[in-house]
């Protein structure tokens, strides 16, 4: 039998998912070298305090601040630094120097993807990161290996367990959006600024992530469409529920097609009516979940939690084996993949269903005059519910549920709508998804 010699394994971060990283290697280092082919031995963990307090047990010797020498003596680097600087650097020269890369950071490949995966693919070095979208899920092999020969047509997530937590708790106990906030950051689930969270940034980097695999096409973060949660009312998911849907903060990666015959990507995060009826519907709490429909696999859905320090090591570790039994098998390995180049769609041409809520004066023609604004702007309207509110001053409110029509065209209908005179005040927009 042919003797390896021992991967050499350097870790950047021993935070909450770098420890149990570093913990599981040192613990089940000779069942993940059987599983490997070879001896795993970690060489060093990276951190900025040598002094902190660590949730595992690591011993002194490995802890450095040196984390230029240490990604320049591995054969596979795992960066679980965070942040982009200095994780680029330190990936970057990770590759120069030979070694395969794993990364849980969204925020670095939504930003630098390219960079890393061109640097890597001129030396041969691979770049790993389900970690990265939605925690322990495996989403990313799946679309990378699994789904490789299909047509990913369609993703819906909830890659953001902050916000389903939050969206969950006014849905189910009633909560206001403040009081559920507060009790995200009381259970650490939000940090102190929840900025990233509830303002969709963090989905919107998972969305740039999923939309890139999947459509084979660089998709840039900043060309994701993004709409926090900060304006859905405890009033809006009432009314949603009622109606047969849950709110839901969606990463929407779609394959759309164009006037010219041509193929795009939609990428874009907002929180939108899911029915009652969609498995999406059935994610609680902080979980995450990631329905992919492709052309010949039709609906898939992949479910976990998609956050935590060791659920996440979960990830990194499925990494780590299949980074090292390339060390031990050689050859090039699956390589990251833009060869379709699709034009990315701005969100005014993509289409979907707008479920609006209008205050209105209640009179005669008022109705009329509301069929008038929708046809006029070629939108149809699929179902229309009416409440009459106040004696002496009659209002009402309706909520106008449209088919299926092109952005542009529903926005604009929407504004019409808050110019016309019989309409004291649109109250609320939802886009409706997965019917
Ligand atoms: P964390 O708890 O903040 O830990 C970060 C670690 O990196 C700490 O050990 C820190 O050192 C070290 N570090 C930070 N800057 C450094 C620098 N300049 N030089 C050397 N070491 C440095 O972070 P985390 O929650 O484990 O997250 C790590 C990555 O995983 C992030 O990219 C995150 O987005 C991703 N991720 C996390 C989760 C999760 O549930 N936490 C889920 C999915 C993905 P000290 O300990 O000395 O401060």
């Amino acid at each position: 039998m042919i003797e390896y010699r021992n991967i050499r394994i350097a870790l950047l971060g021993a935070g909450s998912v770098g420890a149990q990283v570093a913990d599981q290697i040192l613990r089940h280092g000779d069942e993940l070298a059987a599983r490997v082919g070879a001896g795993l031995e970690l060489v060093g963990v990276a951190v900025r305090n040598p002094d902190s307090a660590r949730t595992a047990d690591i011993p002194q010797h490995l802890i450095t601040t040196d984390a230029e020498t240490l990604v320049r003596n591995a054969d596979i680097v795992i960066e679980l630094m965070g942040g982009i600087e200095p994780a680029r650097t330190l990936i970057l020269s990770a590759i120069n120097s030979g070694a395969d890369v794993i990364t849980a950071n969204k925020a670095l490949l939504a930003h630098h993807g390219p960079e890393i995966f061109d640097a890597a693919s001129q030396v041969g070095a691979q770049i790993f990161y389900e970690a990265a979208v939605a925690g322990a899920i495996p989403i990313i092999r799946p679309l990378r290996e699994s789904l490789a020969g299909d047509r990913v047509s369609r993703i819906l997530g909830i890659v953001n367990g902050t916000t389903n937590f939050i969206l969950d708790r006014i849905d189910t106990l009633g909560e206001s959006m403040e009081a559920s906030l507060q009790m995200a950051q009381d259970l650490g689930y939000a940090e102190a600024d929840p900025t990233a969270d509830v303002e969709g940034f963090d989905a919107a980097q998972k969305a740039a992530i999923l939309a890139s695999l999947a459509f084979h096409t660089h998709v840039p973060v900043d060309q994701v469409y993004r709409e926090g949660i900060t304006k859905v009312s405890l009033d809006q998911v009432q009314a949603a529920r009622k109606a047969g849907y849950v709110i839901k903060l969606l990463a929407i990666a779609e394959r759309v097609a164009l006037e010219d015959g041509r193929e795009g990507v939609s990428a874009r995060v907002y929180p939108a009516m899911v029915p009652l009826t969609h498995p999406l519907a059935a994610v609680h709490g902080a979980y995450n979940a990631v329905f992919v429909e492709a052309e010949a696999a039709g609906s898939l859905m992949f479910y976990g939690a998609g956050a935590g320090g060791i659920q996440t090591a979960s990830a990194v570790l499925g990494d780590l084996v299949t980074a090292a039994r390339r060390h031990v098998i050689g050859g090039p390995g699956v390589v990251e993949s833009a060869h379709a180049n699709m034009p990315i769609v701005p969100i005014s041409a993509i289409s979907t269903r707008y479920n609006i809520t209008l205050e209105v004066t209640d009179a005669p023609g008022v109705l009329a005059n509301i069929a008038s604004v929708f046809s006029t702007h070629g939108v149809s309207v699929e179902s229309l519910e009416q409440k009459t509110v106040g004696v002496e001053v009659p209002t009402a409110t309706l909520v106008i549920g449209t088919h299926v029509g092109i952005e542009a065209d529903l926005a604009a209908t929407v504004d019409a709508l808050a110019a016309s005179p019989v309409v004291e005040r649109v109250s609320g927009v939802l886009r409706v998804e997965g019917l």
